[in-house]
């Protein structure tokens, strides 16, 4: 079906990103609520329908850790694109304090099988793995969002790109080594990992203005890699952060050893309450966000 304005009904702002807003929106046709990702852009129609076309693999393409893609469509200065609306959020205002370790198993497994299935079945690379691009929903299920399906989307995003805080592997900042590689989808997992672990994203912040990128950039470049706290959490779970953290990204694992590791072993059939967890750490982050 063919999603157009016409049809949608604005119910509200979800969130904002670095292109744009993320509204919740009712389909009127089909009777379905939808998030709507609005990515301010300029660029000729060509390009549009380039884009158009790179994203309509996703129509043939549904898997359980990927977030429903239901349409897109364009105007003369955005891009809309209409996805499965995941009502508890994403992960970075979920985790509060940090996760306990069987919701993070739980958490860590859904993002390797979905970026597993990525790389396999539509052979992407997601590049912008984050706890921002986690989402939730109400009844306890964990997709991955804003990968980077369109190439040409990608490019024309890339000229813009700026963010506060860096989940790029030590290798993107060298500039003699070009290429991005499935490794370093592995490290910004594991990074993800340890934050949300910890509750706190593990590097120097910057603050408002972009100060202090040169004191994150060096540590992510020349620091120790981050790691968990092994009196909080089991080894199995350490060694897994670990591995994905490895500076080298030839000697991090690949996402089938990922699964074979004795982190996943140890929970794949631990049955977790995942629902419960999602409900708690959604009235909590809206504790927060009412002062
Ligand atoms: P960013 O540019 O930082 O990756 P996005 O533009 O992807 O952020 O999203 C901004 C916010 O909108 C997210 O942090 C999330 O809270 C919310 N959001 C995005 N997609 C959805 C969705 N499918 N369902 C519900 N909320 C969403």
């Amino acid at each position: 079906y063919k999603i157009n304005m016409n049809d949608l009904k604005l119910e509200g702002e979800l969130g904002k990103g670095q292109f744009g807003t993320v509204q919740k929106v009712f389909h009127k046709p089909t009777n379905v609520i939808m998030a709507m990702k609005e990515i301010r852009l300029e660029l000729e129609v060509a390009k549009l329908n380039q884009i158009l076309m790179e994203l309509d693999v996703l129509h043939q393409s549904k898997n359980d850790f990927i977030v429903d893609f239901y349409g897109a469509f364009f105007t003369e200065s955005c891009v809309y694109y209409c996805m499965e609306y995941m009502d508890a959020g994403s992960l970075d205002k979920l985790y509060n304090k940090g996760v306990p370790e069987d919701v993070l198993a739980i958490i860590i497994i859904a993002m390797v099988k979905g970026l597993k299935f990525l790389k396999d079945k539509l052979n992407i690379i997601h590049r912008d793995v984050k706890p921002t691009n986690v989402l939730v929903n109400r009844t306890g299920e964990v997709k991955l969002c804003d990968f980077g399906v369109s190439g040409q989307l990608v490019k024309s995003l890339a000229r813009t790109n700026v963010g506060s805080q860096s989940y790029m592997a030590p290798e993107r900042f060298n500039v003699t080594e070009n290429g991005y590689g499935v490794q370093s989808d592995v490290w910004s997992l594991g990074l993800t990992m340890v934050e949300l672990a910890t509750g706190k994203y593990p590097y120097p912040a910057l603050n408002g203005k972009g100060g202090g990128i040169w004191e994150q950039l060096s540590a992510i470049v020349n620091g120790k890699s981050p790691s968990l706290p092994s009196d909080k959490f089991s080894e199995e779970c350490c060694d897994f952060a670990a591995q994905c953290l490895n500076k080298d990204p030839s000697e991090r694992p690949t996402y089938p050893q990922l699964l074979e590791h004795s982190f996943v072993k140890k929970y794949q059939d631990v049955v977790v309450d995942m629902k419960s967890w999602a409900e708690e750490s959604y009235s909590l982050r809206q504790d927060i966000y009412k002062e």
